[in-house]
């Protein structure tokens, strides 16, 4: 919802109101928030404070930091913002504001550290041996390889 300062501060204790379906966007490279955004926005003006509510409903798509698959997850957020005529005013030289903007920053930062597709995900599963395994485990167990792998440790350390 676009908010007009001026008109706000003009009509002191009316409600503004809207409900709005904003497009997604990407977040981080492993975050997304999908299309629809439903945001309801309230604002009015009462004793000196704009106030700003938010009720953000959204989904979101991202990558497991354990598992690395993809998975989505539905979210509602409240946002309740106050802020003076001078606050505004230095953030929207325009005189207007768009709550969208403030949606957007509210879903950024509620999306976790720590991307989990489930609490209890045990991350990569093993899947047998690789060609790769293989080589580790002729390399562990042969003492051909003991000088190598010697200085390849010295070499990590260095690094
Ligand atoms: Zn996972």
């Amino acid at each position: 919802m676009k908010i007009d300062i001026a008109l706000l501060v003009k009509n002191a204790l009316e409600r503004f109101e809207a409900q709005e379906e904003l497009n997604g966007f990407a977040i981080y490279e492993d975050a997304q928030a999908l299309s629809p955004i439903r945001l309801h926005t309230k604002a009015w003006y009462e004793q000196q404070i704009v106030h700003v509510h938010l009720i953000i409903e959204y989904r979101l798509r991202m990558v497991c930091s354990r598992c690395l698959s993809e998975f989505e997850y539905e979210d509602k957020l409240v946002s309740k913002e106050k802020f003076t005529i001078e606050q505004l005013a230095t953030m929207h030289p325009s005189g207007i504001f768009n709550s969208m903007q403030l949606a957007r920053e509210a879903i950024i930062l509620k999306i976790p550290m720590k991307k989990l597709c489930e609490s209890t995900c045990e991350g990569l599963v093993y899947k047998g041996f690789t060609e790769e395994w293989e080589d580790e485990i002729i390399f562990e167990g042969n003492p051909h390889f003991d000088k190598l792998k010697e200085l390849l440790e010295k070499a990590d350390k260095e690094v």
